[in-house]
């Protein structure tokens, strides 16, 4: 996958947003580059869980793997995460929310391993939109 940082402007699949819409990067970790670490409120992982597992977007074939360091584990090809008991695949799909400003932040959904596994601490406008579960709109 390719680094964006983070509130750069979205342009993976650029033809996916609706006209006069704007949409930033959250989450586009790579091995090397820096990235905000920290604590999340109560409650945000799951929200973010059940936006993984229901609301997915893009769709893609395969999967794209996290390359960050694994501390004393190998993680699996793909990635995985558990969902109240449902095991998904991670790094196929984007998590698209909608910013109280009506911006779309765009991240992959390898965002929830990121944020359970490596202490990434997304921007506040995320965290703000998937506790408030504000989907953009689109498949
Ligand atoms: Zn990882």
């Amino acid at each position: 996958m390719t680094y964006y940082e983070d509130l750069s402007p979205y342009e993976y699949v650029k033809e996916s947003i609706p006209a006069g819409v704007s949409a930033v990067n959250v989450g586009w970790l790579e091995p090397g580059e820096e990235y905000t670490q920290g604590e999340v409120p109560e409650g945000f992982t799951d929200a973010l869980a059940v936006m993984v597992r229901d609301s997915r977007r893009m769709k893609m074939r395969g999967w794209h793997s996290c390359r960050l360091a694994h501390v004393g584990y190998t993680e699996p090809y793909p990635t995985t995460v558990d969902v109240g008991g449902q095991k998904l695949s991670l790094g196929g799909a984007e998590i698209r929310v909608v910013a109280e400003s009506g911006e779309w932040l765009i991240a992959p959904d390898l965002v929830l391993h990121y944020v359970s596994n490596h202490s990434y601490k997304p921007p506040t406008d995320f965290i703000e939109a998937v506790m408030d579960r504000r989907i953009a709109p689109g498949e």
